[in-house]
C-alpha cells in the first residue's frame, strides 16, 4: 500500500487551492464554480490534516451530498493516507445523522433499533391516516398532504407549531395529518429522512452534555456542496462546530438547486457573517471542461441577474463545438442521440462509461431507454426505477424490518397477506380495531386473537400460521449469519415457493432480483465484519438515487439534471431543450424558480469535459395527442459561435392520434439503416436489409432473414438493431 507524501500531495493542487488545503483552523469558506477542484481540496485537506498535522482521523467528518460522492471520497482518502482513512466519518449528513441517533435516539423516547421509512413508506402511512379520517382524496392528494408535510419540515415546522398556521382548509387538513403521522411514526418506532436531521438537532438542543461530546468529538468538520443545505443541516454545522470553529464549507451559489427541497443559498451567501473570522478561498481556474464548454457555461450564468460574479478560465484545449439538434419530432430527437452515440463509439475514442444523457424528469427517460435498446448500446438508468424499490425487494426487506422492530406495524401490514395467506382486509381491520380498542400494537394483537371480535376460526387459523412463521424466524435473527437468515426468510415465508408456483417469466426475474438482494447482503457482510441485520437496513434505507451507478460497469448513464450534480462524464447529452420540459412548465411562472432552472442547466452543462449536445424537438406525443413547443430559451443563453447547428435529414416521423404524418423521405432514425446492413431481430434472428420504404403507417424495413423469409416491418415498432 503505498500512501502519498505531503509533498507529493501539495504539487497536485495549484496555489490556491493549496492555501485551502492547508487552512487547518478556523471557518473557511471555498466559494468556486464547477469543476475548479472544489471537492478535491475537500478530500486532499481531509488527507493533510491527518498525514501532515497528526489528527486523530476519527475525530474528521466530511459531509458529501449523495453516498455516492461518500464512497468516492472515502477510496480518494485512502489511496492518499492508506487503512487510516478508515475512522473518518465521510457521509451523508443523513447517514452521519442516523449514525448518532443509533446511540442517542432513546434521550428522545424512542426505543432501540428503530426504523427508516422512505419515501414510498410515508405515502403509505399517510394514505392510510387520510383513509382512517375519511379525508375525500380527491380533494387533497396524499402526494399533496406529503409534500406539504414535507415542506414544513424542510422549515423545522413541528406539528404542533404547524397547528398556529392554519389559514384555510387544505392547511387544516395537513395539520390533522402531519399530527397522526408524526404520532404513528413514533408509535411505530421509526423516522423519515427528515426526521433523522431534526431529530439530531433536537438531541443537540435539548441535551447540552450531548452536543459537548460531539463537538468534542469531531475536531475538524467539512461539507461539500454547502449552496445545497437547507436550515435543519445549517443548524447540525452550527451546533457541532460552534466550539472549536474549526469548518471548511465547499460550494457555489450558481450550482443551488434543491430550493424546492428547503435548501437556502443564503446558507452559503451569508458565511462570512456567522463567521466574521473567515478565511475566504475562490478558485477560479477550471479542469474538467474545454474552452467551448466552459465559455457557454460561463455564458448561461451570467444571465442570473444579481449573482455574485466569477468568471472560470481554463488551459484546456478549444474543443469540438456544442451540437445542436432542434429534431421535428421526439423519436427524430431519441434516433439522433443513440446515433451520435454509436458514431463516437465506433471512432473508438470513447467507451460506453463516457457517455451521460440528462433529463429534466425521470418520465423522460423511457424513449432512450428503448432506443439504445435497440441499438444495442448498454445503459443504466439512475433513479427512476431503483433496485430498492422493486416490490419483491421491499417485501424481503419489510420482513427483516419487522423482524428487528416488532412495532412496525407498516411493515407488518407488507408482509401479513405476502405471500397470499388468505388473510383479508376484513380480519384486519378487526384486528385492528382490537388493537386500538386495547391500546396495543398490531403484533401484540396478533398474539391474542381468541379475543378479537367477529374473528372467525378460519382467520384464527391462518393468523396463527404467520405468527408461527415470525416466531421461528424471530428465533433465527441471533443466530444465523446475514445471508443465511434472509434465505430462511424467502425459504418459510413461503415467498419463493409462491414465486415458483407463479412461473411466469415476470415471477422468475423477481426470484431473481431477491438472489441480487442476497448478493447485497454477503457483500454487505464480508466488507462489514461484525455488523448486523439493523446496520444492513440502515444502509439501504440510506441508499439515494444515484448508488446504482457503477463507474467500473461500461454503461451509457441516463439520468435527470438533478443526479448529475457533482459528477463529469466526458461526452454529455442534455435531451428535451424545449420551453415547458426544460425550463419545466412549473418552473415558468416565477422568476425565483426561472433562474434555478438556469442553474440547473448550468450543472448540466459543467458536467461535460470534452463534447456537448443539446437536443430537442418540434413535435412530440403525450398522452395520445400531438403537443408542439418551442425550443428551450435556454438555448439562446449560448452565444452562436460556440455552437454547431446539426440540420434534421428529412421530415419528421410523427403521429397524430395514432396516425403517422409527414411521408415521403425517411427521418433520422429510417436514415440509421441502408441497404445492405446486417441486423438482428428479437424473434426471427439475423438478416440482411434488403429494401426501405414508406407507407402512411410511417417508414418500413424489408428485411431477408435466411430462416424466416422476407419480411416487411414498420421501423419504428421492429425490434431490430444493427449487428
Ligand atoms: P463541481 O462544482 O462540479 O462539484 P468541483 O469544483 O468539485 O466541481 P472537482 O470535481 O474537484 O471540481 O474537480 C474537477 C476535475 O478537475 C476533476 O477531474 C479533478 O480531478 C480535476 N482537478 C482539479 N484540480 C486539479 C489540479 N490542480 N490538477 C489536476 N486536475 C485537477
Ligand atoms: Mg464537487
Amino acid at each position: 500500500m503505498s500512501v502519498k507524501s505531503e509533498k507529493a500531495m501539495l504539487k497536485e493542487l495549484n496555489p490556491e487551492q493549496r492555501e485551502a488545503a492547508l487552512y487547518f483552523d478556523g471557518p473557511l469558506l471555498i466559494l468556486a464554480g464547477a469543476g475548479s477542484g472544489k471537492t478535491r481540496v475537500l478530500t486532499y485537506r481531509v488527507a493533510l490534516l491527518v498525514a501532515s498535522r497528526g489528527v486523530d482521523p476519527a475525530r474528521i467528518l466530511a459531509i458529501t451530498f449523495t453516498n455516492k460522492a461518500a464512497e468516492e471520497m472515502r477510496g480518494r482518502i485512502y489511496r492518499l493516507v492508506g487503512p487510516r482513512a478508515g475512522s473518518i466519518w465521510v457521509s451523508t449528513f443523513h447517514s452521519a445523522c442516523s449514525r448518532i441517533l443509533r446511540r442517542e435516539a432513546e434521550r428522545l423516547g424512542y426505543r432501540k433499533g428503530f426504523v427508516i421509512y422512505d419515501d414510498d413508506d410515508q405515502l403509505r402511512m399517510i394514505n392510510r391516516i387520510i383513509k382512517d379520517m375519511e379525508i375525500d382524496t380527491k380533494r387533497y392528494p396524499p402526494r399533496l398532504v406529503r409534500s406539504l408535510i414535507n415542506d414544513a419540515k424542510n422549515e423545522m415546522i413541528d406539528a404542533d407549531s404547524y397547528r398556529d398556521r392554519i389559514e384555510d382548509e387544505l392547511t387544516e387538513v395537513v395539520s390533522g395529518v402531519y399530527k397522526a403521522y408524526q404520532a404513528q411514526l413514533f408509535r411505530n418506532n421509526a423516522m423519515d429522512f427528515d426526521d433523522l436531521l431534526l431529530n439530531t438537532v433536537a438531541v443537540f438542543e435539548l441535551y447540552g452534555p450531548v452536543l459537548e461530546h460531539y463537538q468534542e468529538r469531531f475536531s475538524h468538520i467539512n461539507v461539500d456542496e454547502y449552496q445545497d443545505t437547507n436550515l435543519a443541516q445549517y443548524r447540525l454545522v452550527k451546533l457541532l462546530s460552534a466550539g472549536h470553529r474549526n469548518l471548511c464549507v465547499v460550494g457555489d451559489d450558481d450550482q443551488g438547486i434543491y430550493s424546492w427541497r428547503g435548501a437556502d443559498l443564503r446558507n452559503i451567501l451569508e458565511f462570512e457573517k456567522d463567521y466574521p473570522e473567515s478565511r475566504v478561498v475562490r478558485l477560479e481556474r477550471n479542469y474538467r471542461s474545454t474552452r467551448v464548454i466552459l465559455e457557454a457555461a460561463n455564458n448561461v450564468v451570467s444571465h442570473i441577474p444579481g449573482r455574485k460574479e466569477k468568471r472560470l478560465w481554463t488551459e484546456r484545449e478549444e474543443g469540438e463545438p456544442i451540437r445542436y439538434f432542434f429534431a421535428n419530432s421526439g423519436s427524430d430527437e431519441t434516433a439522433y442521440v443513440a446515433l451520435e452515440v454509436s458514431r463516437l463509439l465506433e471512432g473508438g475514442e470513447y467507451g460506453q462509461r463516457d457517455f451521460a444523457v440528462f433529463y429534466r424528469t425521470n418520465a423522460q427517460s423511457r424513449p432512450f431507454e428503448e432506443i439504445l435498446l435497440r441499438f444495442g448500446i448498454p445503459y443504466k438508468i439512475v433513479g427512476g426505477f431503483k433496485f430498492y424499490e422493486r416490490k419483491e425487494v421491499k417485501d424481503a426487506l419489510a420482513y427483516l424490518k419487522f423482524l428487528l422492530n416488532p412495532d412496525d406495524t407498516v411493515s407488518l401490514r407488507r408482509i401479513i397477506n405476502e405471500p397470499k395467506r388468505g388473510i383479508g382486509e376484513t380480519t384486519l381491520a378487526h384486528l385492528d380495531a382490537f388493537a386500538r380498542s386495547q391500546g396495543v400494537g398490531m403484533w401484540e394483537a396478533l398474539q391474542r386473537t381468541g379475543e378479537v371480535p367477529n374473528l372467525g376460526s378460519a382467520a384464527c387459523r391462518k393468523l396463527a400460521g404467520f405468527v408461527e412463521i415470525i416466531n421461528g424466524l424471530s428465533a433465527e435473527v441471533e443466530r444465523l449469519p446475514l445471508p443465511e437468515l434472509l434465505q430462511a426468510v424467502l425459504d418459510r415465508s413461503g415467498y419463493l415457493e409462491a414465486l415458483e408456483r407463479e412461473g411466469t417469466f415476470e415471477a422468475e426475474g423477481r426470484a431473481e432480483n431477491l438472489q441480487e438482494l442476497k448478493n447485497a447482503v454477503v457483500e454487505f457482510s464480508a466488507s462489514n465484519p461484525g455488523e448486523g441485520l439493523d446496520a444492513f437496513l440502515e444502509r439501504v434505507s440510506l441508499v439515494a438515487e444515484i448508488d446504482l451507478y457503477d463507474e467500473e460497469e461500461g454503461a451509457v448513464t441516463l439520468m435527470t439534471l438533478h443526479n448529475a450534480k457533482g459528477l463529469e462524464f466526458p461526452v454529455v447529452f442534455i435531451v428535451g431543450m424545449e420551453d415547458g420540459i426544460f425550463p419545466h412548465m412549473r418552473c415558468m411562472g416565477s422568476a425565483e424558480s426561472m433562474e434555478e432552472e438556469r442553474r440547473l442547466f448550468y450543472v448540466g452543462v459543467t458536467r461535460a469535459k470534452d463534447r456537448l449536445y443539446l437536443s430537442g424537438a418540434a413535435y412530440r406525443s403525450q398522452y395520445g395527442s400531438l403537443k408542439m413547443s418551442p425550443e428551450s430559451r435556454f438555448i439562446r443563453d449560448i452565444p452562436r459561435k460556440y455552437m454547431e447547428f446539426v440540420k434534421q435529414e428529412g421530415p419528421a416521423t410523427i403521429e397524430v392520434s395514432g396516425e403517422r404524418v409527414g411521408l415521403g423521405e425517411p427521418g433520422v432514425l429510417a436514415a440509421a439503416f441502408q441497404v445492405g446492413d446486417s441486423v438482428v431481430h428479437d424473434k426471427f434472428g439475423e438478416g440482411v436489409v434488403t429494401a426501405l420504404s414508406r407507407s402512411r403507417s410511417g417508414p418500413e424495413i424489408t428485411i431477408n432473414f435466411p430462416a424466416f423469409g422476407e419480411k416487411l416491418l414498420l421501423l419504428e415498432y421492429a425490434p431490430i438493431r444493427k449487428k
